[in-house]
């Protein structure tokens, strides 16, 4: 089996989740009773999204010790870069969600110290205060070694091109780390054009339709202009845009208030980078690779919303070459993540 490391992997801390218990409105964890009297947990991240926590779950997210390593050592996964799930505090009161990002990050930094060689860490960030959240992010990156930051896409109803975020991506840029933008459920105005139909709301179509038109409004913004070193990491194979990347070129270019210097595609293969979670499936990662090359492919799970088992299969079963495939799941990553060798 090949070493591995694992980008998209996420937990929860036991005071995020207490937080989120008493927590009267959006996001927040309510426990209710199903039809034979047992306790359900539910999190209700906005109006009109909700999401069912089982037991068995919730035990995987808050494990950041030996069952995890267990799965890991078991799948071949020498390292997880460690992110909190969703929801994050971004959409708390500033105040709030400031001091349980500060408390999430310094919680991970314990768990990364105690096996440096098997975490590494994405800063949870309360990016509804930009500037705040740039200052925490340098915080985690100069202090506890963090690999950058994750971003859980819009926040107060806002996408994160208009120019008041931007100091956050300079930040990013400026201290060589990548940031994962994450997705969320849609904005009320797309999410109510898929209602009717509750089971595509989320990670059947939603998560990637706000991930993707997010991604390329900070491509139509000009962002990666202002900051062409930048890096914004995308699961699920890049939310579906390199299967459209050659359409979105040519029409974007006949398109009136294009004012972006170079074809959206560029700024897509220059600043960006793909990861494999929770797109277990040959044909679809065949197009990604084809389109963008090994160089930008990196292996995720989306543990534990995915099955690590399930993940390492594709990885080692896809049909391509070794020296690809190697670059996948360890080499692309050692050197995002600026491993030194052993
Ligand atoms: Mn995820």
């Amino acid at each position: 089996m090949m070493n591995k490391i694992a980008l998209e992997e996420h937990f929860f801390t036991q005071e995020h989740l207490a937080y989120l218990r008493a927590h009267k409105g959006y996001p927040r964890l309510e426990t209710s009773f199903d039809d034979a009297g047992n306790p359900v947990e539910r999190l209700l991240r906005m109006p009109g999204s909700s999401q069912v926590l089982p037991g068995p779950l919730l035990a995987r997210l808050t494990d950041l010790g030996a069952g995890r390593l267990a799965e890991m050592d078991r799948c071949g996964i020498e390292m997880q870069l460690l992110s909190l799930a969703g929801p994050g505090v971004e959409e708390l009161d500033v105040s709030d969600g400031a001091v349980l990002a500060r408390k999430t990050n310094d919680e991970l930094a314990r768990a990364i110290g105690a096996n440096p060689d098997r975490f590494a860490g994405l800063a949870t960030l309360a990016y509804a205060d930009p500037k705040g959240a740039a200052d925490e992010l340098a915080r985690c990156v100069k202090h506890l070694g963090f690999k950058g930051g994750k971003l859980n896409s819009h926040v107060v109803g806002e996408y994160l091109d208009q120019p008041k975020y931007w100091c956050l991506f300079e930040a990013a840029e400026s201290l060589g780390v990548p940031l994962m933008l994450h997705p969320k459920d849609p904005l009320p105005g797309v999410l109510g054009t898929l209602s009717d139909y509750p089971g595509l709301t989320q990670a059947a179509w939603g998560f990637t339709i706000d991930a993707g038109s997010h991604a390329m409004r900070l491509i139509c913004s000009g962002l990666f202009d202002a900051f062409p070193r930048l890096r914004i990491l995308l699961g699920h194979l890049g939310e579906g845009i390199p299967f459209w990347l050659a359409r979105i070129d040519s029409h974007f270019a006949r398109s009136p208030g294009a004012k972006i210097r170079r074809k959206p595609s560029e700024y897509f293969r220059e600043n960006f980078i793909v990861t494999t979670s929770g797109m277990f499936v040959d044909p679809a990662f065949m197009c990604v690779l084809q389109t963008l090359g090994a160089d930008s492919i990196y292996f995720a799970v989306d543990y534990p919303y995915e099955s690590m088992d399930e993940g390492t299969r594709f990885i080692e079963s896809v049909p391509i070459g070794e020296k690809d495939r190697d670059k996948i799941c360890r080499t692309n990553a050692r050197r995002l993540l600026a491993l030194k060798p052993h």
